[in-house]
């Protein structure tokens, strides 16, 4: 999931900051893949955090909301989340495998969504695409 390119500034943690919100984006910060609400929850319960599953889902969903996080469906239909360290506009590529990503630039993605919005007379307000691959480490596990 990519953010639309008229985006306001990105307010980085949104507005109320309890403890277990703290402990979820603490969690998420120490990760460099893209991880379900299931993974992140399996986390905090290891650190003896004690955040339900369903407080971790609600808080997961509310940073979303304010784009304080990436959110990315997964080809098996599960939701991921990241907390990415680049706050503008840009793309995933990401290991099929173990969630691993990278943030990318959109290159001619970027030209090609105006393109196509204009051509059908559509005034453009986002668009997603992200590359799916293996990477080095899950290709060495083969
Ligand atoms: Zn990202
Ligand atoms: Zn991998
Ligand atoms: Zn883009």
């Amino acid at each position: 999931m990519t953010r639309p390119h008229s985006t306001r500034p990105v307010p980085k943690l949104g507005p109320r900051m309890t403890k277990q919100r703290a402990a979820v984006v603490d969690t998420l910060r120490g990760l460099d893949k893209f991880a379900s609400a299931k993974t992140i929850h399996t986390l905090l319960t290891e650190r003896g955090e004690s955040v339900g599953l369903t407080t971790v889902y609600r808080t997961l969903a509310s940073l979303a909301e304010v784009h304080a996080v990436d959110v990315l469906h997964s080809p098996d239909g599960e939701t991921l989340y990241r907390d990415c360290l680049s706050h503008h506009h840009h793309h995933h590529l990401v290991c099929a495998e173990c969630g691993r990503s990278e943030e990318i630039e959109g290159g001619p993605v970027e030209k090609w969504a105006e393109l196509i919005a204009a051509r059908y007379g559509y005034d453009l307000v986002g668009h997603d695409a992200e590359i799916y691959g293996v990477c080095r480490a899950c290709q060495a596990k083969r």
